[in-house]
């Protein structure tokens, strides 16, 4: 289903009890013991109020937890999207038994979420973790969030599809100039898998450019590891050595071991971290 972003709250809320009814009814024995929902935004995990969402018109200020709360009478758990995916690669993926660890998706953006001491970060408002802008380009790229050479305007998959496009236009008889106008990330990493040139240079920068932005992250919260999810992902294996060694130069001597592993529960990571964490509040 997809996602109605003309109406605002009321529009998507429609659609989650479609969606609710419809998985009820397949299962009609199954209590329901608690909801969670993924925000793919800026949510206020104090207050219960969504902050903001950037692809969806109307949700500033809206009680997401307790509309909910009220419909069903049960234990309701909300949470940014990227930390919900963060608590699922914690405790179900590539971050089992480890008390600190970053995950970072690198997809169409850069987000992610935070564990340290055993904990999921919120900072003040629910809003810590917002791995993907701090500033690693003085004159970089603009950034979706308006500011010049953040971490995602440098490294996200979509600028990782802006420097293919460029390579596509300069060099139209290559495997990216062959695809044309619709080059995106993906395009790079199957090029690179076919031993293409221009394509396995691309994802050596990108690989570059993420080592730079985990060596600040590591700096920052001391992760047993940093793991990686989102679209780029697909060509972690590729460019994990030249991370992992952008890391070990850059790093200060303590930092410079702590190793990058792929996300392992792929897509699902979100989903699966909100279920867990809904399943945890009924405990
Ligand atoms: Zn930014």
């Amino acid at each position: 289903m997809l996602t109605n972003v003309n109406d605002g709250p009321e529009g998507v809320l429609r659609q989650f009890w479609t969606l609710i009814d419809q998985a009820r009814s397949r299962d009609p024995d199954a209590a329901l013991s608690s909801v969670g929902i993924c925000v793919p935004g800026w949510y206020d995990s104090a207050t219960g109020e969504i902050i903001g969402i950037p692809t969806l018109s109307g949700w500033e200020g809206f009680q997401l937890r307790k509309v909910v709360w009220e419909k069903f009478g049960l234990p309701v758990v909300v949470e940014n999207d990227a930390i919900a995916a963060a608590y699922g690669e914690w405790h179900h993926g590539a971050g089992r038994g480890h008390d600190h660890l970053v995950y970072a998706t690198v997809s169409t953006g850069l987000g992610g979420g935070v564990v340290v001491d055993g904990r999921l970060m919120h900072g003040r408002r629910g809003m810590g973790g917002e791995i993907g802008h701090f500033r690693i380009a003085p004159d970089g790229p603009r950034c979706s969030c308006g500011a010049i050479g953040c971490f995602e305007a440098i490294a996200s998959g979509t600028a990782l599809g802006r420097r293919a496009q460029v390579q596509a236009q300069r060099y139209p008889q290559s495997y990216l100039g062959r695809i044309g106008e619709k080059v995106d990330a993906r395009h790079v990493v199957e090029g690179a898998r076919a031993k293409d040139q221009i394509c396995e240079a691309l994802l050596e920068e990108e690989a570059g450019y993420l080592g730079i932005g985990f060596t600040g992250l590591i700096h920052l919260f001391s992760p047993d590891l940093v793991i990686m999810g989102g679209g780029v992902s697909q060509g972690f294996d590729l460019m994990s050595e030249r991370i992992q060694s952008v890391i070990s130069e850059n790093a200060m001597s303590p930092f410079k071991l702590v190793p990058v592993v792929p996300a392992a529960l792929g897509d699902s990571s979100g989903l699966i971290g909100i279920a867990a964490l809904a399943d945890a509040t009924r405990r």
